[in-house]
């Protein structure tokens, strides 16, 4: 504590107050969690539970129930290695289409009929050298710094259905 300059003190990356960009690589990425569901009426945060409705447009519309229904968006952990650490962030929908190169819903459908393609996608992402902007969650209960914007560095970079399409051919 006492001395100044100890070589193994870490840069306080976590104690961020405004959004910071860095140079990363993609270590790995929590391929069994890439999406949420919400309200496609809404927008609302929807219970896991795959039956479960929008209960605030299910009540106004109750003339027409069916109207609610639920769309995916992805949400995603992803590890980053930057120059001096390596970190768990959070990527929302905006930014994960980025990587992923279509809708969290077009990427279920496609995963559905290819059981290893989140497996294949997050494989294929990996060494993948981003230029990712970070910012801290606003919910002070969030435990990741959450990636507002992302930029792939490399040329030839494509998006990861588009690699999967590749090996799987319809
Ligand atoms: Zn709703």
């Amino acid at each position: 504590m006492s001395s100044s300059g100890e070589p193994s003190r870490k840069r306080p990356f976590i104690e961020i107050d405004k959004p910071s960009t860095v140079l990363c690589t993609v270590v790995a990425m929590d391929n069994k969690n890439l999406f949420y569901r919400v309200c496609s009426v809404c927008e609302r945060t929807l219970p896991d539970n795959p039956g479960s409705s929008c209960s605030y447009c299910n009540f106004t519309n109750s003339f027409n129930p069916s109207n609610s229904s639920s769309r995916r968006l992805f949400r995603v952990l992803v590890s980053i290695a930057t120059d001096t650490e390596i970190l768990v962030v959070i990527m929302f929908d905006r930014a994960a289409r980025v990587l992923f190169g279509c809708s969290a819903d077009e990427f279920f459908h496609f995963a559905k009929i290819h059981p290893y393609a989140s497996t294949t996608a997050s494989k294929a992402l990996e060494g993948e050298i981003l230029t990712v902007t970070l910012s801290k969650p606003k919910n002070g209960n969030a435990q990741h710094l959450r990636v507002v914007s992302v930029i792939p560095m490399r040329s030839d970079f494509q998006p990861a259905i588009h690699t999967l399409r590749e090996l799987y051919p319809p």
